[in-house]
């Protein structure tokens, strides 16, 4: 059974005292004994989109990093590039983002590396067993690696109810094509009689997809590419998906890419996932709307216990689930079976609370 670890941290805990206790969530759950020195280990985070406060401090990076680096292991930061307008949808803007939230060589001391390169399309195909793929296509750096730890901001998500680990890296580090595999199942329409024509989805839109008719949003379906950013930010709820049909093959294609990436690096995979700052919506938003207090720290090294016991101790400590405080009509657990079906682990787990 796979052991998870797990430290508490308090309401509104600040980086530097939660960074203490990160360091000995590390040393206690053995992370960096799982790479070598020199190894070349990749750091999958989230920098957040422009305006979005809420993703992982930059100070609780760089205590993961220091101490990889004690070992004499080479980490550097890495990501993708997103599918929708904004200021992460190439490279060049991505990391310049980055270095403004505080991700910079000057700060991490160490580079960041876009996975997919300029314009997200360097892939590699990686075979998997899977119900919807028998191969993926990830970031292309993921493949050259000899590890991977993920650090993952537990948080609510428009399309899969919550997003952990296997968001992170399912979506976060497939390849363009890959990311537009996944959100093909999506098919937004917009619902007339709530549409106030402000137009802000057209604005976001990464196709272009969407014109005013009669003073009301219209979606031109065969351009769209089911991303949901036009849903994400309505604020007027006129925009809808199926949730049940659609959320739950989504969730499973995501849990499948992350099976290529974890392939990719021949399962040497570490997650840490932090239960703080919890958001109705991903960091993907360039706004920080926080639902639910802050649980703690979650770590090991099997994607499907630490989301599970992620998922288990949020739910312990607001006697409701996640998804009670996100979008309640989406079963977000389908990603976990799927992945559990896949073979990439068991929902069992052996619990290390440290205090
Ligand atoms: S953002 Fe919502 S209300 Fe505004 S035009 Fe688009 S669908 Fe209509
Ligand atoms: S219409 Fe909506 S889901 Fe389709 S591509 Fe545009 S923003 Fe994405």
């Amino acid at each position: 059974m796979s052991k998870v670890f797990f430290i508490p941290v308090n309401e509104g805990e600040d980086p530097s005292s939660i960074s203490k206790k990160l360091k000995l969530l590390i040393d206690k759950s053995g992370m960096v004994d799982q790479f070598s020195k020199k190894e070349y280990v990749a750091l999958k985070t989230h920098f957040g989109e422009e305006g979005n406060k809420t993703f992982i401090h930059p100070v609780l990076v760089k205590t993961v990093i220091d101490k990889l680096k004690q070992k004499s292991i080479y980490p550097f930061l890495t990501e993708t590039s997103t599918l929708y307008r904004g200021q992460r949808s190439n490279a060049v803007d991505h990391i310049a983002l980055a270095y403004r939230h505080g991700f910079g060589f000057d700060k991490m001391g160490v580079p960041i590396i876009m996975a997919d390169g300029l314009f997200g399309d360097s892939e590699i195909s990686i075979p998997i067993n899977g119900k919807h793929y028998k191969e993926v296509n990830i970031a292309a750096e993921i493949g050259k690696v000899h590890g991977l730890v993920v650090l993952s901001h537990f948080k609510g998500h428009i399309e899969t109810g919550f997003g952990g680990a296997l968001k992170n890296i399912g979506m976060g580090l497939s390849s363009r094509r890959g990311k537009l595999v996944q959100h093909s199942v999506m098919s937004p329409e917009i619902i007339r009689s709530k549409c106030t024509g402000c137009g802000i989805c057209i604005k976001w839109c990464p196709q272009n997809t969407i014109t005013i008719e009669e003073g009301r949003a219209y979606i031109h379906k065969e351009n769209c590419i089911g991303c949901g950013e036009c849903l994400a930010v309505c604020q007027f709820g006129a925009v809808k998906f199926d949730w049940g049909r659609e959320s739950g093959d989504l969730q499973e294609m995501i849990a499948e890419h992350a099976a290529g990436v974890i392939n990719a690096v021949n399962g040497r995979v570490f997650y840490i996932n932090f239960i703080i700052n919890v958001t109705r919506d991903c960091d993907c938003l360039g706004k920080s709307e926080i639902v639910a207090e802050d649980v703690g720290l979650v770590a090991g090294d099997n994607i499907v216990a630490v989301e599970k016991a992620s998922y288990d101790l949020f739910e312990r400590h607001h006697k409701k689930p996640i998804q009670e405080f996100t979008y309640p009509r989406i079963d977000p657990l389908i990603q976990i079976r799927h992945a559990v079906s896949i073979g990439l682990g068991s929902m069992e787990y052996d619990l290390v609370e440290i205090s």
